[in-house]
């Protein structure tokens, strides 16, 4: 079996999978509150984050988004982040039955020892879930209902919002994300953040965004993030933004 071979066997598992993807990652992750993760017994050295399982096969966004970098950036990067993140609020009973979601919306709340460890990793563990579940090969391609009439509101249409969200990801020096986030002040607005800064840290809720860490588009794209940028909009499942857009205008 080659390198390949084994590639697609390991997708094949994953495919049996039950399907994780959430139809409205806001209403069950974002706004769960009231039903945080149950603190981690004494005896789970886990803690109370867990890596959701990838909500489809790894080659499931090929040929845009390759399997290698698929299960490494799930299993390896984003694992790391869920691993430290439990590392941060281990022994901190007050932390750890708090949602990643609430951590990150207090940073500036938490003991300033944890903070910077919830910023990196609560911030690497949400924004790859978010990432994960806005992706679909055959998802709708474009915005609609709410959301098409707000993109086109502000931006005038919606190839012009996608020149804008394109330009603001290459546009990132080093790594960050490039997103499409809710602001209660301002509404729509394409963000940038740094390292794996989230834009709930600055009260706006992220709809979707794009990974320019070199670790997202490496193995297939090298140094070319310009491609990458453009094969990732292909794969945005955009009846899972809009969606999330109207989780958002209901409050
Ligand atoms: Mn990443």
């Amino acid at each position: 079996m080659n390198r390949r071979q084994a590639i697609q066997t390991l997708a094949l598992g994953a495919a049996a999978v039950p399907l994780a993807h959430a139809t409205g990652l806001l209403a069950t992750t974002a706004f769960a509150q009231a039903t945080p993760a149950p603190p981690a017994a004494a005896t789970t050295p886990a803690g109370p984050f867990t890596l959701p399982p990838l909500p489809y096969a790894f080659d499931a966004l090929e040929p845009h988004l390759d399997a290698e970098t698929m299960q490494i950036h799930h299993d390896k990067h984003h694992a790391a982040y869920v691993a430290n993140l439990n590392k941060a609020v281990a022994g901190k009973p007050e932390l750890e039955k708090q949602t990643v979601e609430q951590l990150l919306e207090s940073l500036d709340k938490l003991p300033a020892d944890v903070a910077t460890a919830v910023r990196n990793h609560g911030g690497g563990h949400y924004n790859h879930t978010l990432l994960w579940n806005s992706l679909k090969r055959d998802g709708a391609k474009a915005p609609v209902s709410d959301l098409a009439a707000a993109i086109d509101r502000g931006w005038g249409s919606f190839a012009a919002f996608q020149d804008k969200f394109n330009a603001a990801a290459m546009s990132v020096f080093g790594s960050g994300w490039a997103w499409l986030a809710w602001d209660a002040k301002t509404g729509l607005a394409i963000v940038t953040t740094p390292n794996q800064d989230t834009p709930l840290s600055a009260g706006r809720v992220p709809l979707y965004g794009v990974d320019v860490w070199e670790h997202a588009y490496y193995v297939k794209f090298r140094n070319r993030r310009a491609d990458y940028v453009a094969e990732f909009a292909k794969v945005v499942d955009w009846d899972f933004v809009s969606n999330q857009y109207r989780h958002v205008m209901k409050g």
